[in-house]
């Protein structure tokens, strides 16, 4: 080959080395670039993922310090939900009800001067002035202990039932309550007044946000004297009409003279069945002395009721007098139309009830009566 070729196709070979060394180069950048934006990339994962864990944390941090000022604030209210269920339970034990005590100071007032009656009254009387001076239960028999709390929608009443639990144990040992709960079948009394059906706890939910808590002692000897009767009633010629029904309540308190330590309030139920009967003529034992019925009939007939039965000369605990009720209050229910009952619930003179309102942290905010 003559010199002169074999120079240009030298140079052409080294121009197509340069070429490919130049296109290696290309690629190696390109490689090189996609590993910068890689690495780029993953950088910025893991700076995500951190900030993802902080904000984890910083979440959890916040949920755990939530939780345990939930928990702070449910021990608080704990506390003074117990202290105030406590305090009702005193005062409920230990004093009378204004309303009530107006009503038996008035009967004293008017019973006749030197009798029988009243010094019964008077004796009434000074009980409940040393109770409450005393700080002690009003009479031995500290009675059914029967609650009736009016509770915000939702409100777990479990927690509610608990801490009442606790407050009735603690009652019984500060002795604001007699050990008064016993085994049907054992006969033995060796609880702190909680057993089945101990405490009786009724719950409704009402539009407020405050709960309202009412409470009753109802008495055993009282409670004995209670009367339900199915009408017509024969033996009496009572009737299914309120002349029926007024027939029986007197016969109630007939029947329960030198019992149940009167004078007394009745608390009667027209209708309903024989449980639902009883229940509601306890419930009308919450409604004040004074207050009037709504139904004309039903205020007539409790006004008779108390006059009537005043004039039959049972008397304070059955000693003669003028002073045989303190009180009537009349309720109704539904009946089937094959039952027509009359339910009598009667209440001793030591006529424990009292109410309260509690307020947001379950402090005592208003005493009902
Ligand atoms: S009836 Fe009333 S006053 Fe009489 S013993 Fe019972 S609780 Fe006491």
């Amino acid at each position: 080959m003559p010199a002169k070729k074999k120079a240009i196709k030298k140079k052409a070979t080294k121009k197509k080395v340069a070429k490919k060394a130049t296109k290696k180069k290309v690629a190696k950048k390109k490689v090189a670039k996609k590993k910068v934006a890689k690495k780029k990339v993953a950088k910025k994962a893991a700076k995500k993922k951190v900030a993802k864990k902080a904000t984890k944390k910083k979440a959890t941090k916040k949920t755990t310090k939530k939780k345990v000022a939930k928990k702070v604030v449910k021990l608080n209210t704990d506390a003074e939900l117990f202290d105030s269920i406590l305090e009702l339970i005193k005062i409920t034990s230990t004093v009378i009800p204004d309303d009530v005590q107006k009503v038996i100071l008035e009967s004293l007032a008017r019973e006749e001067k030197n009798t029988t009656a009243e010094y019964a009254m008077n004796i009434i009387k000074s009980n409940i002035e040393i109770a409450k001076r005393k700080i002690q239960p009003l009479c031995q028999d500290t009675g059914t202990i029967i609650f009736y709390v009016d509770v915000p929608k939702g409100y777990i009443q479990s927690d509610f039932v608990k801490i009442c639990h606790k407050a009735v144990v603690k009652a019984t040992k500060l002795g604001y309550l007699r050990q008064n709960s016993v085994d049907t079948l054992t006969g033995k009394n060796e609880t702190m007044n909680i057993g089945p059906g101990h405490p009786s706890i009724h719950f409704h939910e009402h539009n407020k946000e405050t709960i309202d808590i009412r409470l009753m002692l109802k008495g055993g000897g009282c409670e004995n004297v209670g009367a339900q009767y199915a009408m017509p009633y024969n033996a009496l010629e009572a009737g299914r009409d309120l002349k029926g029904v007024r027939k029986v309540i007197l016969d109630a308190v007939q029947k329960a003279q030198g019992k149940g330590c009167g004078p007394g309030v009745l608390g009667v139920c027209i209708g309903g069945d024989r449980g639902s009967g009883y229940i509601n003529s306890k419930e009308q034992l919450f409604r004040k002395l004074d207050d009037e019925n709504k139904v004309s009939e039903l205020r007539d007939l409790e006004k008779d009721i108390v006059e009537t039965a005043n004039k039959l000369g049972i008397g304070p605990m059955g000693f003669g007098g003028k002073t045989t009720l303190l009180g009537c209050k009349i309720g109704t229910l539904n009946r089937l139309p094959a039952s027509y009952y009359v339910s009598v619930s009667y209440m001793c003179w030591a006529y424990r009830r009292q109410g309260v309102t509690l307020d947001k942290s379950l402090k005592i905010k208003k005493w009902l009566y």
